[in-house]
């Protein structure tokens, strides 16, 4: 394992906020947020691993000290990574400074019960006692929490006590796609990174040095965030899905889709990700009403402009909000064919102007 670093568009931030001057009047927590897919928990990684370093050079891990050693072979004792179970077993593995609760989590021992979505109260004990020890290396003591938004309300609160007091030596880095869901006393807690969506030119270039075809479409199509869209490329999810050309000329055309045949192909998609798609396409025909070029899918344009004449913006504007909250339950619907063709039928319905022939379920 090596030592994580900061993706290219992230280097300038990071050697401004990690740099001398700024290191003297650090903070004990922060809160990194930004658009999902643009390598936020990569940044906090590389962050806590720089923090660690016994000899920085200009802010940097240097990779050669000690700690940095330690911290790449997954055993700085000084460093701990707190997230959900899922998102370990994701992941693949428990990598360097996994909480116990996490490393005994690889299924076997997890007995029957499902990996947690959350972050565990447990999880927030077990760093308590281990921030209320000295640290090992007379340095600091870093936690890498994410995403932050998994944390529930006990683990919140858990977390919320430590960082009242927060113990001498320790430095917390939330991870969040989400700010605006967590508790609003934690985050008062937290001084604010955000970081920005990086400017096309830089993600393009990563993407292409990734060897990402269609790199330019696929950065769209994950709306400039260039972490997601090299993780749709390595999961073999082309630019644009078959469906989606098929539901667009459509609706184009004026003629309600062939809704069987797209809830036939979105069987094998995981319904976050066509529930995104058809968010994003909302986007892009909001954006051409209001006359401003597609955002998502460029090579649409022509048919999201057809398709905004014809919507009435209200109807678009509150499709694009009923579309957030199936996200939210699109992990486990009833019947997950009823339900896509439901939210099918909803969206066909806006963009053609038409009330849909079947109430949706929510
Ligand atoms: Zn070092």
């Amino acid at each position: 394992m090596s030592l994580p670093r900061f993706y290219p568009w992230h280097e300038e931030a990071a050697r401004a906020w990690l740099g001398q001057e700024q290191r003297r009047r650090f903070a004990h927590a922060w809160l990194i947020h930004g658009l999902a897919g643009i390598g936020k928990v990569e940044f906090a990684r590389a962050a806590a691993a720089s923090l660690l370093c016994e000899s920085p050079q200009d802010g940097m891990a240097c990779g050669h000290c000690p700690a940095c050693t330690w911290y790449a072979s997954g055993n700085h004792p000084d460093f701990r990574r707190v997230r959900p179970e899922a998102v370990a077993l994701a992941e693949g593995q428990a990598e360097e400074g996994d909480e116990e609760e996490a490393t005994d989590a690889d299924g076997k021992k997890a007995g029957k019960r499902a990996p947690s979505r959350e972050i565990r109260i447990e999880q927030i004990r077990a760093l308590e006692s281990w921030a209320n020890t000295g640290t090992h290396r007379g340095g600091l003591r870093v936690v890498v929490l994410y995403p932050a938004e998994t944390l529930n309300t006990i683990s919140a609160n858990g977390l919320l006590k430590i960082l009242e007091e927060p113990p001498p030596q320790t430095v917390f880095l939330l991870v969040s796609d989400a700010p605006d869901r967590l508790l609003p006393t934690l985050v008062s807690r937290c001084r604010r990174l955000p970081l920005g969506t990086p400017a096309p030119g830089p993600a393009l270039a990563w993407l292409e040095e990734q060897g990402v075809q269609d790199a330019a479409a696929q950065l769209a199509a994950a709306g400039g965030a260039p972490v997601a869209a090299w993780r749709r490329a390595e999961a073999g999810v082309p630019p644009r899905a078959p469906w989606l050309d098929a539901f667009v000329t459509a609706l184009a055309q004026g003629k309600p889709p062939d809704l069987g045949q797209i809830v036939d192909a979105l069987d094998k998609i995981p319904a976050a990700e066509w529930i995104d798609a058809l968010q994003r396409l909302a986007t892009d025909v909001a954006l051409a009403q209001a006359g401003i070029g597609a955002r998502y899918f460029p090579e649409l344009a022509p048919h999201s402009a057809k398709i905004g004449e014809r919507a009435e913006r209200s109807r678009v504007a509150e499709l694009s909000r009923w579309l957030t909250r199936q996200r939210r339950i699109a992990d486990h619907p009833l019947n997950a064919r009823l339900f896509a063709q439901d939210v099918l039928a909803q969206a066909s319905a806006a963009c053609l102007g038409r009330r849909p022939a079947r109430a949706a379920q929510t």
